[in-house]
């Protein structure tokens, strides 16, 4: 829901710093260092985030609180406009006014560019009542046109082919097809190549000169997070697109990197992918997104069951001890203990915000989690203060046959204890220099 987590954290600076009825430079500084942390745990590009926080301060200071609202939701109303104002306001329409209208669709491989055509084939048949033509142009990724045929067949949009054939003789034939069968838009589904390259846009470039296209789309998929723009305006500089497919938000993707895409290349978003089913495409709403930003996951409720079940004392206890550059298995051991008192490791992983993190990557640390906890309840406390004790083969062996344990299982919790240990010393001397704020000093 719309503000879930920033509502929240927003709500508590405010109530904290704002007593007054006017919101001020002072009494708002708080709740703008809030806002600016959640945008940037959603993949929003700095710039953007620069801005956004300029003109939201510019019409937060001076306001009075109005009648009937808090001050924080009148605050995170102008947070929402302020979004959906850089997200573009309006819905952007394709255009298809010629007859047949040409969509030229381009993009790396991968992207989503094939599945892409087919759900916009469809979805210009069912919403818009068009009658449209697939044409497959990737002659080089093996597989691609009959995927795009078998596409077609599925959702009965014909598809225009002729195999290995030069594109440029295709695309040709494919127009004059078109217009001999009454289809009002070709959707053109070129090649795309692992890395932008020069002979693929040369071909795309005389694709787009040969059929002058109403639109260019560019596919872009959204997991690649800030990196979209750089592609963008690559393909941009090169083909003049006239606005970007964005896919897979159904995933993992937050839609930071999304909204960035309009500040950053001016580009409008035209559609976005939420599945890889053929209805699975939506014109981009920038409301929604906006919503969906500010939505940011499960974190709040990570938060509170983070809140609910550490045992303050012992994480303090344990802080200050990594504060002092000491680490043992004692510490790891109650660390542990209280990860598992949060639950399943899984779901807290997974509400982690930008965390790709797989099934295989879950299950492994539950293991190591379970597999750990028995083999340090097999070591003595003094083992366990003293790893490098654990160096003497018949206390390994004790411990092995002890917790019913593997060898390789006890190297692998010591080579994990070892890099752990070596990452707590690094905070620790940033800690000291001071370079991590708000730490025990
Ligand atoms: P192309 O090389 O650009 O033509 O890429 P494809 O159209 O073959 O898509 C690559 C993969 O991404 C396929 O497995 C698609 O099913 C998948 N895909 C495409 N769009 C989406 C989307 O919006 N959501 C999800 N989850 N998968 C998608």
């Amino acid at each position: 829901a719309f503000g879930d987590f920033l509502t929240k954290r927003m709500k508590k600076s405010m109530e904290k710093n704002i007593k007054k009825s006017t919101l001020t430079d002072e009494n708002i500084q708080e709740t703008l260092r809030e806002i600016r942390l959640a945008l940037l745990e959603a993949d929003v590009n700095v710039e953007v985030v620069k801005e956004l926080i300029s003109k939201i301060k510019e019409k937060t200071v001076g306001e009075y609180i109005q009648e009937g609202v808090t001050s924080h939701q009148q605050m995170l109303k102008i947070v929402h406009e302020e979004l959906i104002d850089i997200l573009g306001t309006e819905k952007a329409p394709l255009n298809l006014s010629k007859k047949p209208s040409v969509v030229m669709m381009v993009g790396l491989q991968g992207s989503g560019k094939t599945t892409s055509s087919s759900k916009l084939a469809h979805y210009l048949a069912k919403k818009e009542a068009k009658k449209p033509l697939l044409v497959g142009l990737d002659i080089y990724r093996p597989g691609a046109i009959d995927q795009l045929v078998e596409l077609g067949n599925k959702n009965n949009i014909p598809v225009f082919e002729q195999g290995k054939q030069s594109p440029l003789k295709t695309a040709k034939q494919a127009l004059e097809f078109a217009e001999k069968n009454g289809h009002d838009v070709v959707i053109l589904d070129t090649a795309g190549r692992l890395q932008i390259d020069k002979d693929l846009m040369n071909e795309l470039n005389d694709l787009r000169k040969i059929t002058s296209p109403n639109e260019t789309l560019l596919v872009v998929d959204g997991m690649i997070g800030q990196e979209i723009i750089n592609v963008t305006n690559e393909f941009n500089n090169q083909l003049k697109l006239t606005g970007v497919i964005v896919t897979k938000l159904d995933g993992d993707a937050r839609g930071g990197a999304t909204l960035s895409i309009r500040y950053m290349t001016k580009l409008p978003i035209k559609f976005i992918g939420e599945g890889e089913g053929v209805s699975a495409l939506a014109p981009f709403y920038p409301k929604r997104m906006a919503d969906r930003i500010l939505g940011m996951g499960d974190i709040e409720t990570l938060f509170e069951k983070v809140v609910d079940n550490i045992d303050e004392r012992s994480m303090q206890k344990t802080m200050k001890r990594m504060f002092m550059g000491q680490f043992d298995l004692e510490d790891l051991r109650n660390q542990l203990v209280q990860v598992s008192k949060m639950g399943n490791i899984g779901g807290i992983m997974k509400m982690m915000p930008n965390a790709k993190i797989s099934d295989n990557q879950i299950s492994d640390a539950q293991r190591k989690l379970v597999v750990f906890s028995i083999l340090m309840d097999s070591m003595t406390l003094k083992e366990r203060r003293e790893p490098k004790l654990l160096k003497s083969l018949t206390r390994k062996n004790r411990i092995i046959s002890g917790s019913g344990r593997t060898e390789k299982e006890l190297n692998e919790l010591i080579n994990s204890f070892e890099k752990g240990k070596k990452q707590v010393l690094e905070m620790a001397k940033m800690m000291k220099s001071g370079r991590m704020p708000g730490m025990p000093g």
